[in-house]
């Protein structure tokens, strides 16, 4: 199986071929394997790009994707092939990425057609079909129905069915849970860990839902305006938020927030425009710790400890954090 050796789109920032896309300007991450990472900040963040260019759906014209050793960053559709057998995508809306005039079952076998490369592979693939179907849930007679004949939960199933058929190392799941039902979520939440302990899967896991990333994630990426602003374990991230932005989201996370009040911060202002950026930081219009080297200087993620990396200034001078 593959998995995402090193991402760096932090090079002059992160050009799309489609000009509607937000760009990305300073991310940088690995995920190991069996490591699941959430990237979390508010819509128009940027984390989706930063999914959907890995997975390649978007190319970049700046920057490296090293997948299993091989940076995939430049790769055409043909040499994209043998990758996706590594990595594979599930999405925010199955309904929309299912073809609705296709069966469950020549849905979940795509992928797999797609690799085989002899007959007996070939004819092996309806067994596996009903083998994949049984382990996220389905049964052998589902395999007949259309995508409409499903609910929510049992659509994200058959997208997880797909994605698993080729045994990746890694699969990108944009914003899998956000469509459904909360009792729902942990449904499928609960079944993404079990085959990640079973395969050993990596994900990198897209949400904006803190207490969905709290529930998920070994590791979480900070994202901000296209920035990666703080990346830390899931339990030292939860416990010691360092750059404010994180620690104003988690404020804004009732379930979730700091226990001690003075570590809360409540945001004001709006998210500045991706296309006129501040100088310096890029949360700076909205920090209540800026100062005049806010604005001069852009904060470059920094190693703080216990695997916790930040891009603030307050880390080289602390003793400003003082609201
Ligand atoms: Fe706030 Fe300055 Fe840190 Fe940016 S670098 S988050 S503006 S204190
Ligand atoms: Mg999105």
């Amino acid at each position: 199986g593959g998995l995402l050796d090193r991402l760096k789109l932090d090079s002059g920032g992160l050009r799309l071929e489609n000009p509607i896309v937000r760009a990305v300007n300073g991310v940088s991450f690995s995920i190991g394997r069996g490591e699941i990472m959430a990237l979390v900040g508010e819509s128009g963040c940027g984390k989706s790009t930063v999914a959907k260019t890995i997975a390649r759906i978007y190319k970049p014209t700046v920057g490296e994707i090293h997948v299993d050793g091989e940076d995939i960053a430049g790769h055409g559709f043909a040499e994209m092939l043998p990758v996706r057998a590594k990595m594979q995508m599930i999405f925010q809306d199955p309904y929309a990425s299912l073809n609705p005039r296709q069966k469950v079952r020549d849905i979940v076998a795509e992928p797999l057609l797609e690799q085989a490369k002899t007959a007996a592979e070939r004819k092996a693939v309806p067994a596996q079909i009903e083998k994949l179907l049984a382990r996220v849930g389905l049964n052998a007679e589902h395999a007949g129905r259309f995508p409409h004949q499903f609910s929510g939960g049992q659509r994200q199933r058959i997208g997880i069915a797909r994605a698993l058929s080729v045994t990746p190392g890694l699969i990108v799941a944009d914003e899998p849970v956000s469509a459904l039902d909360v009792s729902i979520q942990a449904q499928i939440l609960n079944l993404m860990k079990d085959l990640r302990d079973e395969f050993g899967l990596a994900y990198l896991f897209i949400s904006h839902d803190l207490s969905v990333v709290h529930h998920i994630a070994d590791r979480v990426g900070v994202m901000y305006l296209g920035f990666m602003v703080e990346n830390a374990p899931r339990d030292v991230l939860f416990a010691r938020p360092r750059h404010p932005y994180t620690r104003a989201l988690l404020s804004a996370a009732p379930s979730i927030k700091p226990k001690r009040s003075s570590e809360e911060i409540v945001l004001s202002g709006e998210v500045p425009s991706a296309l006129d950026l501040p100088t310096g930081c890029c949360f700076r219009t909205r920090c209540p710790f800026a100062w005049d080297r806010c604005a001069r200087e852009r904060p470059a993620l920094q190693d703080v400890d216990d695997g916790q990396t930040v891009a603030c200034h307050l880390t080289d001078e602390p003793e400003r954090d003082r609201p």
